[in-house]
């Protein structure tokens, strides 16, 4: 008799984790959502009880899980597995969340031998999309645009690390240098001009409002305010940037999108990709993520499977 074939994925972001059991089809028939702690010792119990709901839920027993993937919003170096930088959880760089989730399942006495794969968030939802969402194509990049801006990268179906695991941290390439600093510290990042933080930062500096936030931007916009809709507009235009490097970097089948900022895609798209015209000497597809907002957590359950 075969058994159906369940995976969990854990996707540990900045202040929520999520945590969801996954059919062999890509379905997410049970989920939780958790607050993530800063102390990754104390997560990881909550995390296990969190699978326990889940499995609970669904009558799956731990036997029939084939492993575990788990996500994070920081860098993971290849080979150790550990968390490498880390901004949104700095208590957990230099810890490797695999190999102790691993010794507690051992401890409690619930498996002995469950593998447990470790990846960067944004390299998670890539792979998560290639497997899902996109099997039959070879190469994609994967985008995010929320807070910051990540990027995931799967070149002949394989996801891209790098030499070290930090590759795809495309953020994090200077688009207007002396520009704005970003949170790494450097300035003219694509994320410090093109993020939804950079959004509320230009809405807080021009628009009268020192409280404003990233939704009001594009709600005022919107609503015809002249200012608002340039600094959209100019958001729009290092968007495009971005994808047009990117796409004379590797030549992508597609360009996916995910993120906060893609439910507001309709007022940056048309200017996005018409500076995407102007910048890039040939056009590849761009589109929003059909994974949606389960992109994160199906990506890390996709971790448990063929992905370099
Ligand atoms: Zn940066």
């Amino acid at each position: 008799m075969s058994r159906t074939q369940y995976t969990i994925g854990i996707d540990v972001g900045g202040t929520r984790t999520r945590v969801g059991l996954c059919d062999a089809e890509g379905s997410l028939i049970a989920q939780r959502k958790l607050r993530t702690l800063p102390e990754p010792e104390a997560m990881l119990p909550q995390i296990v009880g969190a699978i326990q709901e889940c499995l609970g839920e669904q009558g799956v027993s731990w036997d029939d899980l084939v492993g575990i993937g788990l996500s994070v919003a920081g860098t993971v170096h290849v080979g150790t597995e550990r968390v490498g930088k880390a901004p949104n959880l700095p208590q957990w760089e230099g810890f490797a969340p695999g190999e102790a989730l691993q010794a507690l399942l051992r401890d409690q006495g619930v498996r002995d031998d469950l593998p447990v794969v470790v990846d960067n968030d944004a390299n998670a939802a890539a792979w998560g999309i290639a497997r899902w969402e996109a099997p039959q194509l070879e190469n994609l990049v994967y985008v995010t645009i929320s807070t910051g801006i990540g990027g995931g990268i799967v070149i002949g179906r394989k996801l891209y690390h790098g030499g070290g695991g930090s590759a795809a941290e495309v953020g994090h390439m200077i688009l207007k240098p002396g520009g704005p600093r970003c949170p790494c510290g450097k300035l003219g990042c694509w994320e410090a001009l093109a993020s939804g933080t950079a959004i509320a930062r230009e809405g807080r500096a021009r628009l009268g409002d020192p409280q404003i936030t990233t939704p009001q931007v594009f709600q005022l916009a919107h609503e015809g305010n002249r200012e608002a809709q340039k600094i959209l507009d100019e958001v729009a235009e290092y968007l495009g940037l971005g994808f047009a490097n990117l796409t004379e970097l590797l030549d992508p089948e597609t360009i996916f999108l995910g993120g906060g900022v893609m439910n507001e895609w309709e007022q940056l798209q048309t200017p996005a990709l018409a500076s995407y015209g102007r910048n890039a000497r040939w056009r590849v597809p761009i589109r929003s993520t059909r994974l949606g907002d389960e992109v994160g957590l199906l990506g890390a359950a996709a971790l448990v499977g063929d992905r370099d």
